[in-house]
This record gives structure tokens, C-alpha cells and sequence, in this order.
């Protein structure tokens, strides 16, 4: 329908990063008209939601939501994707920016059908990064099941020899190592940042004791330990020793809510902690599971009604207690913990089988800063600048987020990039 008041469809608009929140923008934007220039830095869409097993509250599989926004992508000319990229530099005002990306070569073309046939001749192996390095990959690799584009990768570690072997296991002449990086211009009217989180760097929570002691994991290890295509195809094991855990305990506010770490709530991991026990109550009917919180942060009925019902479990139990000190019982692997009991003062002493750190979750931008004129806060979340317009956050570059507040935030910066488009 045209109306008096609609203007041409004029200008692009870019979204950088490419994980839910990214994909919502870019989709929306899309779907109105606009042309999308999506630019993802890692080989594959999807970000850090392609790491879990399941979503909270529903205890779904991130892939279906993520299979209906790839074939809206599929379905949608608008929307040009450009993975292994990213943006060097933001130039100009609103309405009227150049945008500098640099893309890294795939060496892999649009032949690729996916048939593995390089993956099993490549000998270089490689510490699985998306797996927090439990287990190793091959340089010839999919990032996942659930990457897209579906497309293999020769990571730029393959040597001479691995690179002869797989280029002639390959009978689709999809590997063609003379692809080189590329810089070059975007000319767009409006920016919009999902650069989205990291872990917190759990080494760093010195008390807590990882990468010290074998059994003391992070939430985004055990997510990747239970899902099925993780590096124990779903088995929730102890790195120690492959053995079935019997009690396990969780440290909320793992460097969270600490001014030495991050001086904020990172508001999910309270949920996480709650649907791990359903991963771990799933395999283990008897395993008994202590969640140490300074208190338990559930906002909104759904969330409410998760924790309640995690509450009917006779074997969770909910100890109101910081976690302080760590240490390894020795000959057994299993981890001493002290807690706090934040009312009384008093300390708990427990010894658990499994200690799994709550950590939050850190602006990429924290880390890694674009080069465009945007404002962030003293902890790294882009701030929405709406009088200047043009250059905008979703997600969790913006606030720690859940899947739902992200996309509802997504959404929104879609509709600011596009009135400024349209002024
Ligand atoms: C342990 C744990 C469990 C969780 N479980 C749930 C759950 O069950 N339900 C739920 O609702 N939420 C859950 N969350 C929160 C959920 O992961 C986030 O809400 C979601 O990932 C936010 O998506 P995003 O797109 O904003 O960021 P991300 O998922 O981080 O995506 C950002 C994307 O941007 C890319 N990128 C980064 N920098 C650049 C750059 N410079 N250039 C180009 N691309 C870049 C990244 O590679 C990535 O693809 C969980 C979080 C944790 C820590
Ligand atoms: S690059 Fe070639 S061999 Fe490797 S998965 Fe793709 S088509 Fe198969
Ligand atoms: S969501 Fe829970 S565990 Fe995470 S920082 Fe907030 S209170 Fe701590």
C-alpha cells in the first residue's frame, strides 16, 4: 500500500555483527525495503546463541529460531552478508557515511556442498575455540552445524602439505587458496552496533580458582559439555576424569557485581545457573546441585515461574552464600569450597564434585573498540545517542541481555536507523 506520506525507499543501512540481535536488525530493516549490508567477523552468523544447548525459559534449541531467521535471510535480495569482516573505520554523518571493511579470506568458494571430504585428509590441528578449548579441530572445518553460511573454512594455519591434500580431496574445486583479504568502502546512511558480549575472563576471578583446577568450569563450558554437538556429544563429564559428577555447585556473580571485575549485574547468569540444573537434573536424577547466590535475580513472570519450579526439586539446593575461596582436595580432583553467608557472616565449607562459575558477560566492545564516533559507558556498552543520530547499539553492545529483551532492543534500533534514512 502507498500512502501519501512514503517517502522512496533511499540509502543502506549496516549492521555490524551478526548474532541474534544483528540478524534481527538486519531482517527488519530488510523486510521494510532497505538494503542491509550485514558485516560478522567470525566465518559463521549466529554469535553466541549457536554455544547453547537450550534457551530459557522454554528449554528450546536455539536452532529453530535461528533456522527461521536464516531462510527470512535466504528469502530476503536486500540483505548482503559479509562474513570473516570487519569494520576499520566509520567516516561522516548521519545520512551519509563511508564505512572501511576488511574481509579475511575462506579460501573456500561457493562450490562447497559440505561433504567433509578436506576435513578428514587435514592433519593440522587446532585448539576448538568454540568449545573453550576442550577439545580440537581440524583446519579444514565447518565453525558448526548450525553455521551459516554452510560453508567449510582452511584455516590460515594449514600448512603446505595439508593445503596439497585438501585441495585434492576436494572434487567440487571449492578450495582455491589465491583468495586474498580484501579492504574496501560502504557507503550507507545509518550504523547499527551488535558486537554483542564475551565471557568474562574467569582466569582473572583469582580466588575462584580456574584454569587452576581442572574441575572448575565456566556456565559457557557447560553449556558447550551438554550440548550434543559438543566435545563430549552432550555428556556432562568432569574434565578430570570423565566421571559422572554427583554433587555440583554454582558460584553466581562469578566477577560480576565486584568492582575489581564488572561492577554490574550481568542479568542472565541467574537463569543460566537455574537451566543448567535442568541439563544436569536431565542426566543425573540424583545428582545433588548447590547454587551459592547473593540473591537470585529472575525479573518478569516466566523467569519467576522457572525458578519456582526449580524450587519443587528436593536435590537443588539454594544457599545464600558468595563463594571466596577454592582449593583441590588432593588425590581426588574434587573442589574444596568457603563461602560466605552474606546474613550471618559465617563461612560454609562444602566439598563438591564440580564447580561451575557463573560468569558474566563483557561488551565486546570493552575489548575491542570500533573506530566511529559512538559513546560508551565506563564499562564498554555502547550508549544510544539519539540526538546525534545515525550510529546506533542493540543487544547486548548496548546492556546485558537476554535472547528476548535483545531482539525487542534490535528491533527498535532498526526503526532508528531507518527515520534516519528517512529525514
Ligand atoms: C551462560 C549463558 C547462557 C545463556 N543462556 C541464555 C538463554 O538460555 N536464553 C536467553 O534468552 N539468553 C541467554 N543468554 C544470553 C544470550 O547469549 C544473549 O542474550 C545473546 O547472545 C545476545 O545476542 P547479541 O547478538 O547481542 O550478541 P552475540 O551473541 O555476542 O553476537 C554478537 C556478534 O557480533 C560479532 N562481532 C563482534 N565484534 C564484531 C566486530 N568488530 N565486527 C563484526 N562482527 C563482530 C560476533 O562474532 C557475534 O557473531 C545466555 C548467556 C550466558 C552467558
Ligand atoms: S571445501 Fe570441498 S571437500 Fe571441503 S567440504 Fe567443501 S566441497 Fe567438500
Ligand atoms: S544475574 Fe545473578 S549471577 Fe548474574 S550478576 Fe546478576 S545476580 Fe549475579
Amino acid at each position: 500500500m502507498t500512502t501519501e506520506n512514503s517517502a522512496p525507499v533511499s540509502g543502506s543501512i549496516m549492521v555490524v555483527g551478526g548474532g541474534i540481535s544483528g540478524l534481527t536488525t538486519a531482517l527488519e530493516a530488510a523486510e521494510v525495503g532497505y538494503e542491509v549490508f550485514l558485516i560478522e567477523k567470525e566465518a559463521s552468523l549466529g554469535g553466541r546463541v549457536t554455544q547453547l544447548k537450550h534457551y530459557f525459559p522454554k528449554l528450546c534449541p536455539p536452532t529453530c529460531g535461528l533456522e527461521i531467521n536464516y531462510r527470512r535471510l535466504k528469502d530476503n535480495k536486500n540483505i548482503k552478508v559479509y562474513t570473516l569482516s570487519e569494520v576499520q573505520n566509520v567516516d561522516g554523518k548521519p545520512g551519509d557515511y563511508t564505512v572501511t571493511v576488511k574481509t579475511a579470506p575462506r579460501y573456500v568458494n561457493s562450490n562447497c556442498t559440505c561433504c567433509g571430504e578436506c576435513e578428514k585428509v587435514c592433519e593440522t590441528e587446532i585448539s576448538n575455540e568454540f568449545n573453550f578449548g576442550m577439545d580440537r579441530r581440524k583446519a579444514a572445518y565447518l565453525p558448526h552445524n548450525m553455521a551459516f553460511p554452510q560453508r567449510y573454512v582452511m584455516d590460515s594455519a594449514m600448512g603446505k602439505e595439508d593445503r596439497d591434500k585438501v585441495k585434492e580431496a576436494c572434487k567440487y574445486d571449492a578450495i582455491d587458496f589465491t583468495m586474498e583479504e580484501s579492504t574496501f568502502d560502504l557507503k550507507v546512511g545509518a550504523v547499527v552496533f551488535t558486537t554483542g558480549w564475551q565471557p568474562y575472563d574467569a582466569t582473572r576471578i583469582d580466588n575462584l580458582g580456574f584454569g587452576r583446577y581442572q574441575n572448575i568450569i565456566t556456565n559457557m563450558m557447560l553449556e558447550r559439555l551438554a550440548s550434543s554437538n559438543g566435545p563430549t556429544e552432550g555428556k556432562i563429564i568432569r574434565p578430570s576424569d570423565d566421571k559422572a559428577p554427583e554433587t555440583i555447585a554454582f558460584a553466581q556473580c562469578a566477577g560480576s557485581r565486584d568492582e575489581n571485575h564488572l561492577p554490574y549485574c550481568s542479568y542472565i547468569c541467574c537463569l543460566a545457573s537455574l537451566k543448567h540444573a535442568t541439563y544436569i537434573r536431565a542426566q543425573y536424577p540424583d545428582a545433588k546441585i548447590y547454587i551459592y547466590y547473593i540473591d537470585l535475580r529472575t525479573p518478569g513472570r516466566k523467569y519467576e515461574n522457572f525458578y519456582a519450579k526449580l524450587k519443587e526439586d528436593e536435590n537443588v539446593f539454594f544457599v545464600k552464600g558468595k563463594v571466596a575461596e577454592v582449593s583441590e582436595e588432593s588425590g581426588t580432583g574434587n573442589i574444596n569450597l568457603v563461602a560466605e553467608d552474606t546474613i550471618s557472616g559465617e563461612k560454609i565449607r562444602q566439598t563438591v564434585d564440580m564447580l561451575v562459575l557463573a560468569t558474566g558477560m563483557q561488551p565486546t566492545c570493552a575489548i575491542d573498540k570500533p573506530a566511529a564516533d559512538l559513546t560508551f559507558d565506563d564499562e564498554g556498552f555502547i550508549i544510544n545517542d539519539f540526538s546525534k543520530g545515525g550510529l546506533f547499539a542493540a543487544g547486548c553492545a548496548n546492556k546485558p541481555a537476554d535472547v528476548v529483551t535483545s531482539n525487542q532492543n534490535a528491533t527498535g534500533m532498526a526503526l532508528k536507523a531507518i527515520q534516519t534514512l528517512r529525514r
